[in-house]
């Protein structure tokens, strides 16, 4: 049994007696078990009969379950392995893998009754009515006083819909999905008919679903859930962000109605726990949400799919660290179902397997309906700045916002800008510092002025003038969407604009606001980061303007070209998606950059082949594995001593590669001071091996296996 709790202490399972009254009682169940002198709450994760050898002559020493809670397992057997393949496979404590595989409410609070609401027919009349039917079309599922009290009706509105038969109490029946609007193309009807034949064949099997922005994926996603629907079985679609979960939403309730469930960990916990229950309970057959919502309780799962599967929130940041692909892949071996990876810019990772034959690969490789990509041109802020403009916005940029104001359309204006990290760019030939071992950037350190490759240590003094073009304007870089704002306001006066970043889109509902405004149209300007850039589709906007590629190329991480790569693809595909064409416009003082030119031309293809030969010369993903080792202290000594050590323990397994410790690139966040360590094999076993001893030896070391963010 493993306690539903996090401390080091109670890291193992623990054996306790089942007594023959609790025959019933198995893996899976939630229980309560004595503690100490207390008692405390866990799940069953496994058993072994008491006549197994070494339990031989125990059981009169094991203490026996105090009471089962609830009336039947909360665990399916295919979650029960999750917590423990999160626990293998991530390095992190059970009771961080308990708690990440099933939410907080569910762990604390009853399941819900089993007589509840849910909406038929047609729309009533009346505000209050309509308030309270809307409510529970929304949440099939909600509970009468809940219904009631956000809506404001009465116990008289609420019988008055009930014995009209506009609401109903449930399970509600299952309803036929919605057929689609759309006469689908031949592109997306091949991808439909190639997945339904997937399902067919039973067999876990992954498939690469390549398709431009506007190509109809979503459409092949909601097709492929409707064919595993048909099979009795159920789908999970996981999208990157929390913002993105109201569009595709929409999407699916209409063509799913009453078999949607929405999971995230920004919904109140009664909704959380409502959705979690009609899901265990088969009542809903498609889960939509982010990363999290892969631990979906679904007995029958035969789908999953991952949109945008490119994007890095997929993966966790804190224990356990896990990646959502992983997991889906791990959850559908045991099931037999099918994995869809659908993205315009596939990670390296995945297109690597496609093209090598090991997944399936799907493409898409035109818009729908016949509609243009958006026209993409690449501004050169060194000849910029030779003409004399010092300004923020290129002349061609500016004059492109001035007519797309001026048609009545909307702008977006992109800056990448994540974390901190600062580097040395020329403005005059574009040369940015780069470690020839690791060919990472070099990040600039404010405290002793000097370049630090933050994979391997090596230092150099910020040169005096540019090594390749022998400019003195060699200078650090950085604007924030903030200077970016302000500047806009003062250029375009009668414009409106918003500002869309984490730091403003703070408040629980923002994102979804600022998004809607944008929608009905009463801004004409968003300035915000690599946020914008994920999957909205708003029509009305034909110009996306990028106010520095090179924000994002010198990131110092070996990802920084396929994220250079992403955000200019994703940011043209937000361009041009109504009636009118779109446009791009990219400023960079790196236009020969192979990133940056694919993506102008709009072809993944050219960039995978250049980017997976520096990936294979360093041995990157997808040709080997990597642990990321931090730690921090009051002083950089103090956060440096133990990766010394972890080092050289490290370092007597030959088939690790062993770099640094540096300083992390974000040095220094509040007073601690940070270091890391870079590990790498060629195979994921013996990076999970070395997470594991070093777990055991040096337990204050925080460990990210297959890392992403290296800040
Ligand atoms: P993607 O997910 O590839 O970016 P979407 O599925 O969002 O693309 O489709 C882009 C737009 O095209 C959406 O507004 C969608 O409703 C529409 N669409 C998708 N498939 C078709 C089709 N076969 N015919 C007409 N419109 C379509
Ligand atoms: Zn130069
Ligand atoms: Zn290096």
């Amino acid at each position: 049994m493993v306690f539903d709790r996090v401390a080091a202490g109670l890291d193992h399972p623990f054996d306790y007696w089942v007594p023959p009254s609790l025959a019933h009682v198995g893996p899976g169940w939630r229980v309560r078990v004595p503690l100490g002198a207390s008692t405390a709450t866990g799940v069953i994760v496994g058993w072994r009969a008491a006549d197994e050898e070494d339990t031989r002559d125990r059981p009169v020493q094991l203490k026996s379950i105090l009471a089962p809670i609830g009336e039947e397992p909360l665990l399916l057997p295919d979650l029960v392995r999750l917590v423990a393949y999160l626990r293998e496979q991530w390095c992190c404590w059970w009771g961080q893998a308990l708690r990440t595989a099933v939410p907080a409410p569910v762990r604390q609070l009853p399941p819900p009754p089993r007589a509840h609401l849910y909406a038929a027919a047609d729309s009533p009349r009346g505000p209050v009515r309509q308030r309270l039917w809307e409510y529970v079309r929304d949440r099939p599922g909600v509970a009468e006083a809940e219904a009631r009290a956000a809506t404001g009706a009465s116990a008289a509105v609420l019988s008055a819909l009930l014995s009209a038969g506009t609401l109903r109490r449930g399970p509600a029946p299952r309803l036929a999905p919605v057929p689609t609007r759309h006469h689908l193309t031949a592109a997306q009807e091949q991808a439909v008919a190639a997945l339904a034949g997937c399902l067919g064949a039973g067999a876990a099997q992954t498939v690469l679903l390549e398709g431009v922005t506007g190509s109809g994926k979503t459409e092949v996603y909601l097709a492929a859930a409707a064919a595993v629907l048909e099979r009795g079985r159920q789908a999970i679609v996981l999208v990157p962000e929390i913002a993105l979960t109201p569009q595709m939403g929409a999407r699916f309730r209409s063509r799913f109605p009453g078999r949607l469930a929405v999971f995230h960990s920004a919904m109140a916990d009664g909704e959380r726990l409502r959705e979690w229950h009609r899901v265990r309970r088969g009542e809903a057959d498609v889960v939509l949400g982010p990363r999290s919502a892969i631990f979906a309780p679904c007995e029958r799962l035969g789908l999953v799919v991952i949109d945008e599967e490119h994007e890095s929130t997929y993966k966790q940041d804190e224990h356990p660290r896990y990646h959502a692909r992983d997991v889906a892949e791990e959850r559908l071996r045991s099931t037999g179902g099918l994995l869809v990876l659908g993205s315009a810019t596939p990670s390296l990772e995945t297109a690597h397997q496609a093209r090598q034959g090991r997944i399936g690969w799907l493409r898409l490789p035109e818009r729908v309906a016949g509609r243009p990509l958006a026209c993409v041109s690449v501004v050169d802020l060194r000849a910029e700045l030779e003409r004399g403009n010092r300004e923020m916005f290129s002349k061609q940029l500016a004059a492109a916002v001035d007519d797309t104001l001026a048609e009545g359309q909307q702008v977006l204006l992109l800056l990448n800008r994540r974390g901190y990290a600062k580097s040395v760019v020329c403005r005059t030939c574009g040369y940015t510092a780069r470690c020839a071992e690791c060919s990472v950037s070099l990040t600039w350190h404010r405290e002793d002025d000097r370049l630090v490759c933050h994979y391997c240590d090596f230092r150099m003094a910020v040169p005096d003038s540019c090594p390749a073009c022998g400019s003195a304007r060699l200078r650090s870089f950085g604007v924030g969407t903030e200077q970016v704002l302000e500047a806009a306001r003062i250029r375009w006066p009668a414009a409106r604009i918003a500002r869309a970043d984490r730091d403003s889109l703070r408040r629980r509902g923002s994102h979804e606001r600022l998004f809607q405004a944008f929608s009905a149209r009463q801004y004409d300007m968003l300035v915000g980061t690599q946020l914008l850039a994920k999957g909205m589709d708003w029509p009305h906007v034909t110009l996306v303007g990028v106010i520095a590629a090179d924000l994002a190329l010198s990131l110092p991480d070996f990802r920084a070209a396929e994220r250079t790569y992403d955000l200019l693809t994703q940011a043209a595909g937000r361009a041009g998606r109504g009636e009118h064409p779109g446009r791009v416009v990219v400023q960079t003082y790196n236009p020969e950059h192979y990133s940056v030119a694919a993506a102008a031309a709009q072809a993944f293809q050219p960039f995978y082949d250049e980017e997976v030969g520096y990936r294979e010369e360093l041995g990157y993903p997808p040709f080997g594995h990597l642990l990321l080792v931090e730690s921090s202290g009051a002083s950089g000594e103090a956060a440096r001593a133990p990766l010394e050590q972890a080092a050289s323990e490290l370092r007597q397994d030959p088939a690790l590669t062993v770099r640094g410790p540096s300083p992390a690139p974000v040095e220094k966040v509040r007073a601690h001071h940070r270091c890391h360590l870079l590990v790498r094999a060629a195979d994921r076993p013996r990076i999970v091996a070395a997470a594991h001893r070093l777990a055991a030896s040096q337990p204050h070391l925080s460990l990210t296996i297959d890392p992403y963010n290296f800040l």
